[in-house]
């Protein structure tokens, strides 16, 4: 395999409650892969067209309207394809389950391109593919994209917490078992959360309370 070219950038968007957008762009070619799209910030906008980056793909973790927020907007301006899980994709559409009715900012978007479920690969470029986990819990369709060292995991866990799991459709033994699940990764592997700052595995075994009574 050749040398890694993708550059991953993270952008703290929507404010204080605010969530991470991830952006993944090979140095190569251009071509970019955005992750959880959270809020309508111009600096997403404006970095995407002043590299000139293609967006090939906008891949959500899950369908709050905290990641999902700039979504329609970015279709709009680069063409790239919507993927979310099948279990979360009704989202989208639903303004009660994507909490957007609580936020002040109704959001009710087209279905999604592109329905994924566990095991899928996603194929960035030759044989660099992400590995789709579902891992429910804070929603049923709630997954992670596994890259080589590194998880781009949404709401699932977070530097000494997890996600919450008493949202409609939200269920704690589900998060439990998910949480069992990432912990089989390797110690090294990066935890690149929907919320906060960004950790690993090992940290995590190591200091979050919600790990210890698993
Ligand atoms: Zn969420």
């Amino acid at each position: 395999m050749s040398k890694n070219p993708f550059k991953l950038t993270r952008f703290e968007i929507g404010g204080l409650s605010g969530s991470n957008c991830y952006l993944l762009v090979d140095s190569e070619t251009n071509d970019g892969y955005i992750f959880d799209p959270g809020f309508d910030d111009p600096r997403l906008y404006d970095f995407i067209k002043d590299n000139k980056i293609n967006l090939k793909k906008i891949l959500l973790t899950h369908g709050h309207y905290d990641h999902i927020g700039a979504v329609q907007k970015l279709k709009d301006l680069t063409g790239a394809e919507v993927v979310i899980s099948k279990k979360d994709a009704k989202y989208l559409e639903n303004p009660d389950l994507n909490l957007s009715n609580f936020s002040g900012n109704i959001i009710e978007l087209e279905p999604a391109d592109v329905l994924v479920e566990d095991g899928d690969k996603i194929n960035l470029k030759d044989d660099y593919n992400l590995t789709v986990l579902e891992t429910p819990g804070h929603t049923p369709g709630s997954i992670c994209f596994l890259g080589d060292g590194y998880m781009i995991s949404g709401d699932l866990i977070f530097q000494d917490s997890i996600g919450r799991t008493d949202f409609e459709e939200g269920n704690y033994p589900d998060m439990v078992n998910s949480l069992k699940r990432i912990m089989q990764l390797p110690d090294s592997t990066l935890i690149l959360p929907g919320h906060g700052e960004i950790t690993s595995i090992e940290r995590e075994k190591r200091y979050n309370p919600f790990l210890k009574s698993l």
